[in-house]
């Protein structure tokens, strides 16, 4: 980084002590966007880069639930209104025991950039809580939600506020927060996405994430004239994204041969076909159990590690972030795999980063290769705002150009003389846009 970039970052670590998740992101980005902040006097001169990574709003507040022993637990609920030059701020709330504000600073920062590479008009934000659905009854998982929503419900709305789903929030849980927000303010409007279709929801918003993850890797492959079709493929995380990216891959003709939770991962050789995926939809979905139960009905082997020693050709790293290290990015090149399009948000570490770019190998940020989920998200606010419904295939349609668009607009930035640098073609675009947007409104 230049020297003037430097001293910027002392300034942010300083200022955001603790929030070591949060400073990881921001470093990405700054390292890539350093030429455009030097040459560029007009954001230098408007201290666009001390505005933007400070978020214009962050909220902390209490959520006391009661279980089904009529005991009263307390968590802790947050939003980051992270920025809104380009719209409403959207983004997902997460439930996590791992959530705090360094990790919802990082969340949300990274949205900024993602819903700028979609072209729809969203800001950025995200939010959470440290409550953990796991092992709890639907009416905890209830009472939990419409706590929140009370407290939440005071901040959010159609035109200012968009949240969704991400990791420990599915359709069930956007139900009770909808019905809640429904309750407290008389109003049924597109004010959360990820709603079940039968109540307002998008077609192909389930699956957008993982689908649009696999399509951005096809998209990388065929830059080397190689496709989906035949790659033998590693993913982590069994969840939302994991599930829909492994349909996709198994109908581009690919094959699986991993899928994890925070257990270990599952190693099906034979490959997991669309039987053995609705077992695991049943299975995570429904019964809300462990993969390891995939490997005693199937037959295979499961180990209580990350997947990252499993020889392949693409990987797609779906459950969260850092789970990819040096050692594991270097094990990864050392056994073939040339393709790593990231399901999850900031999956790799920045030395895992780095050993892909020496190794010269495919590599997209989360920011672009997931951006289908928000994607697609925006357009359920859209079917929400014209009270229309598009169909199945109207959906994926628009989801599958989104993705054409943002891999379009990456190797535009990021082309280097023999490698196509995707983090770089992802930051600089989706920053000279939030930027600009931001001198266009002024001191704000
Ligand atoms: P889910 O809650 O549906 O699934 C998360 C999966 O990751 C589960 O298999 C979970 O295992 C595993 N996991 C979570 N934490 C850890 C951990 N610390 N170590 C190992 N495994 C872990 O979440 P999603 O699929 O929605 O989200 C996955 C990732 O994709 C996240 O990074 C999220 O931010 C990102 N993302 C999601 C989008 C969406 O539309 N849902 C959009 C864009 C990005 P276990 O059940 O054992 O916890």
């Amino acid at each position: 980084m230049s020297s003037a970039v430097d001293t910027l970052m002392n300034e942010i670590i300083k200022k955001n002590p603790n929030q070591p998740e949060f400073l990881q992101a921001v470093q990405e980005v700054l390292e890539d966007i350093s030429p455009i902040i030097k040459s560029d006097i007009k954001y230098k001169d408007a201290n666009l880069i001390e505005r933007i990574v400070e978020p214009e709003r962050v909220f902390i507040f209490r959520v006391p639930w009661l279980d089904d022993n009529g005991k009263l637990n307390v968590n802790r609920g947050y939003r980051v209104q992270f920025n809104s030059a380009l719209g409403p701020y959207k983004g997902g709330l997460r439930f996590h025991p791992t959530v705090n504000l360094s990790v919802l600073k990082f969340l949300g920062f990274e949205q900024i950039f993602k819903n700028a590479l979609t072209g729809l008009p969203i800001g950025g934000g995200k939010g959470g809580s440290d409550f953990d659905p796991r092992g709890k009854s639907n009416n905890e998982v209830m009472s939990f939600c419409q706590s929140f929503m009370i407290e939440l419900s005071k901040y959010i709305g159609y035109s200012t506020d968009v949240p969704a789903g991400d990791i420990g929030v599915g359709s069930r849980e956007i139900g009770f927060l909808f019905g809640q927000y429904k309750r407290l303010k008389n109003v049924f409007d597109g004010t959360l996405t990820g709603k079940k279709i039968n109540w307002g929801g998008s077609q192909a918003r389930t699956e957008a994430t993982g689908y649009g993850t696999v399509y951005f890797a096809e998209h990388m492959l065929n830059t080397r004239g190689e496709s989906i079709k035949n790659k033998n493929v590693v993913i982590s995380g069994s969840g939302n994204v994991a599930q829909y990216a492994c349909k996709k891959v198994i109908e581009l003709g690919g094959k699986v041969v991993t899928l994890s939770d925070s257990s270990g991962y599952i190693y099906d050789q034979n490959g997991i076909d669309l039987e053995k995926l609705d077992f695991i939809l049943q299975l995570k979905n429904v019964r809300r159990g462990r993969i390891k139960e995939y490997a005693d009905k199937f037959n295979c082997s499961f180990h209580e590690e990350k997947p990252w020693k499993v020889p392949c050709d693409v990987a797609l790293p779906c459950a969260t972030q850092n789970e990819i290290n040096q050692s594991d990015a270097e094990q990864l090149v050392k056994n073939g795999c040339f393709c790593v399009s990231e399901g999850a948000n900031m999956p790799c570490d920045a030395d895992a980063i780095s050993t892909f770019k020496m190794a010269k190998i495919l590599h997209a940020p989360g920011k672009a290769s997931n951006a289908g989920g928000v994607a697609t998200s925006g357009l359920e606010m859209s079917q929400n705002s014209l009270r229309l419904s598009w169909s199945f295939d109207e959906v994926d349609i628009k989801l599958q150009n989104i993705m054409k668009n943002i891999h379009t607009t990456c190797v535009e930035y990021g082309k280097e003389k023999d490698y196509i640098n995707y983090f770089k073609g992802a930051n600089i675009s989706s920053f000279i846009k939030v930027a600009d947007g931001m001198l266009d409104q002024g001191s704000v």
